[in-house]
């Protein structure tokens, strides 16, 4: 065993043989990072596995040295990776990146101290975007505000790899003043210092029971199957089970993974895991330093902690007796990533699961399509808690018909008639309501009403969305703002309409309307600052709030015992997107969001005002009624062939330049269409439903269908060997979930 595969931090999706020197003999070992020369070179590499022989046919080097005792990664998390990059259609560089943090890879944190910038001011800083709209000088002073104002705290690299500049237009920015760097500040670990109590297992309902024995079963006999998932409705006592499925894993000697979407990953969260676990939890979030990162994925790599609470990337934990993988909210969409590698954290779960014998816990009260599907099929075990741990009831659903004449004397109907009395009611009672409205801002579109003019992005095919407060247009795909026109800038009239509610406009509106209610809003405009979140949440919790208005951000995994009421404003809105997934979307969103009333001894209500109460799927969600829905959504998808029931994959071209995009896309399709199984339905090649983003034209190829591994396995080498023009980029996305 003399010869090293090694693979290098260069796109080749190659391994390079290596000769093991005598001084190195025993030392390599398979995930070991180490030294090789390369070209004229030195360059970081991996050991991917060690054979006896090389088929190279000409003298081979050898390898230098062994590059930190810290960064070797274990034999079934390369396995994983392996995977990982056929599958998703990506390198293997990619994969074994994402396994590590960089950090870890780049071997040189210890003493790394990491330039973390951010905006200071938003609103100075989009003065100074209208301002120099139009300048050459400061096209990339300009790029790089774009960039920080869609984000809140960017690292140095990410910057400007993101903005794609050097260091002059950042360095300009600190000297004005409207960017603001953060050096050498090793933050706490945020969750450091909860107080905790700790707290003993509770004595399981007949419900946890059940799942805890079926559970238990698997653990103990190693079944054939895995994977169980856990559909319990809101409250029904699902982490009690995940806990308790712990401490017998624990009691074994091995360790768990529990992947929380990042949203949900609050200080209450990880406070119910450490109460119960201590010291043996760790805990990873975006919101580490390097240098945490780095503390934490030592402290995993050399077994000082045995539990993992973490988002989509704690996944790859460098543990290696890993017994159980509890992957909460299992349907959330951002479990899938969005950049190379395109992995689902919940199926990449599972299959970690699988190569290490581990077994693995969906839980959702709205599960997935794709794993419901499984459970139904037999491959997962599925477990049902259909009881509130607290015996309270759900909170009663009603539909507010907005086709009726459903508004207030000389008011819009955005808040109808009975939704406003209901808030009064709860304001005289001094109970609190939560408004939803899954859109920010103050209007989706500025339009005129003469010439039919509508405000529209340069450098994205979408509209700008009319910020009020700060008279502006944003863009929320490439963080573009302009200043709002108050006349057409095409035929110079002054009849100007907005349309597409906001919530920047309903808190207008809730204001006007209450005068006394204290009212605040809660979305990515108003939380910029990332203590603003923590305070106005604590506020609310307080009692100093009565109405909070708000998008997605408030929707989820948020406890609040005096909430009595919750306003669903426009149910319709996902429905009307068009994507086979939007049912799905609309009844997760509805039952999240109702699943925020009356959580304490006051039970609640939630009024949803739609425009269609004869859809189904809004009729189902009004009912909790997921098994029905699904049944219902699933006709259609299975007569499609949409995933669930077939395999979805895309193929992304993006360029500026839109004829060389289109004919590269047809191009490749000639050469693809060969390849596809004659079961595959194919959606040839055709402008993106955005079709264009940040400047660059977007092609899509759409296969789906059940015959789709030798396919996906013909994608992934067109694209990874594919020398597209300068300035094009191919990608594959495996069970795509976006298809805009
Ligand atoms: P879910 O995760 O399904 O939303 P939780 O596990 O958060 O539900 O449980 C809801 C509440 O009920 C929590 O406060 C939890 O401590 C409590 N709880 C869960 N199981 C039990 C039990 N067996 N006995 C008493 N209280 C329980
Ligand atoms: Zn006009
Ligand atoms: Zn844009």
């Amino acid at each position: 065993m003399n010869v090293a595969k090694v693979i290098i931090d260069l796109s080749l999706d190659k391994a390079f043989d290596y000769l093991i020197p005598e001084e190195l003999k025993g030392q390599v070992h398979i995930g070991v990072q180490v030294h090789v020369p390369f070209g004229r070179g030195k360059r970081r590499g991996y050991v991917l596995n060690i054979v006896a022989e090389t088929d190279y046919d000409k003298p081979l080097k050898a390898i230098t040295s062994i590059a930190e005792r810290h960064s070797r990664i274990p034999v079934k998390l390369l396995e994983l990776g392996r995977w990982m990059a056929e599958y998703y259609c990506c390198s293997r560089e990619k994969a074994v990146r994402a396994l590590l943090p960089s950090a870890v890879r780049s071997g040189k944190v210890k003493h790394r101290t990491l330039r973390m910038f951010s905006i200071i001011d938003p609103e100075e800083a989009e003065k100074f975007v209208i301002e120099h709209a139009d300048k050459k000088r400061t096209a990339g002073q300009l790029s790089v505000l774009k960039f920080l104002l869609t984000s809140q705290s960017v690292a140095q690299e990410q910057l400007m790899h993101g903005a794609g500049v050097k260091m002059s237009p950042i360095n300009a920015l600190l000297k004005k003043n409207l960017i603001s760097e953060e050096k050498r500040v090793v933050r706490r670990d945020p969750f450091a210092d909860i107080t905790i109590i700790r707290t003993k297992p509770l004595t399981p309902n007949p419900e946890q029971a059940q799942a805890l024995e079926t559970i238990c079963e698997i653990i103990e006999d190693h079944e054939e199957k895995h994977v169980v998932l856990i559909h319990g409705i809101t409250s029904s006592g699902k982490t009690e089970v995940y806990l308790q499925s712990i401490a017998r894993i624990l009691d074994m000697g091995k360790e768990a993974i529990v992947l929380v979407p990042e949203i949900s990953l609050t200080p209450q969260t990880v406070q119910r895991f450490r109460a119960r676990f201590g010291d043996l939890v760790s805990v990873l979030h975006s919101r580490l330093t390097e240098r945490e990162r780095f503390d934490e994925w030592s402290k995993i790599n050399d077994g000082l902690v045995k539990i993992v609470v973490g988002a989509r990337s704690a996944l790859f934990a460098p543990f290696r007796n890993l017994g159980l993988i509890v992957v909460d909210e299992e349907h959330e969409s951002t479990y899938k990533q969005s950049e190379s590698p395109r992995y689902h954290a919940r199926d990449l779960a599972v299959m970690r699961g699988k190569i290490e014998n581990a077994v693995v816990l969906l839980g959702s009260a709205t599960p997935s399509f794709e794993s419901y599907y499984n459970a139904k099929q037999g491959k997962y075990v599925l477990v049902e808690l259909f009881k509130r741990v607290d015996d309270c009831s759900l909170p009663l659903v009603k539909l507010v018909d907005q086709r009726l004449g459903t508004s207030e004397k000389g008011q819009s109907n955005l808040i109808s008639k009975m939704l406003i009395h209901a808030i009064r009611d709860r304001l005289n009672a001094g109970e609190q309501t939560i408004l939803f409205l899954n859109r920010r801002g103050y209007a989706r579109q500025m339009m005129c009403d003469v010439c039919g003019f509508v405000a529209e992005c340069d450098s994205c095919s979408i509209a700008y969305t009319y910020h009020k407060n700060r008279e502006s247009l944003a863009c929320h795909l490439c963080g573009d703002v302009i200043r709002a026109y108050h006349r057409c800038p095409k035929c110079n009239s002054e009849e100007i309409r907005y349309s597409g509610t906001g919530t920047e406009k309903i808190e207008n509106m809730a204001k006007g309307i209450f005068p006394q209610a204290r009212i605040a809003r809660m979305d990515s405009d108003t939380m910029r600052k990332a203590s603003s979140y923590e305070k106005v949440l604590s506020q609310f919790k307080r009692g100093d709030l009565d109405i909070l208005i708000g998008t997605q951000m408030i929707a989820k995994g948020l406890h609040f015992p005096n909430v009595t009421l919750v306003g669903v404003l426009n149910a319709d809105q996902a429905l009307y997107i068009p994507d086979f997934r939007s049912g799905e979307r609309t009844f997760q969103l509805l039952t999240q969001v109702a699943g925020r009333a009356g959580r304490g001894d006051i039970s609640g209500e939630v009024l949803v005002q739609t425009y269609n109460p004869e859809n189904e799927t809004i009729k189902y969600a009004v009912n909790h009624d997921f098994i029905n829905f699904y049944k219902y959504d699933m006709e259609m998808r299975e007569m499609l062939l949409y995933p669930p029931d077939g395999h979805l994959v895309t193929v992304v071209f993006r360029s500026e330049n839109l004829p060389e995009c289109r004919q590269y896309a047809l191009d490749f399709m000639e050469y693809v269409r060969p390849l596809c199984h004659k079961e595959v339905i194919v959606t040839e090649p055709a402008p993106a439903a955005i079709e264009r983003i940040k400047g660059k034209y977007r092609y899509m190829i759409i296969f789906r269908g059940k015959k789709m591994q030798k396919l996906q396995e013909q994608l992934r080498r067109m694209v990874l060997r594919s020398k597209p023009v300068k300035g094009l980029d191919v990608y594959v996305d495996v069970d795509a979930h976006s298809l805009m």
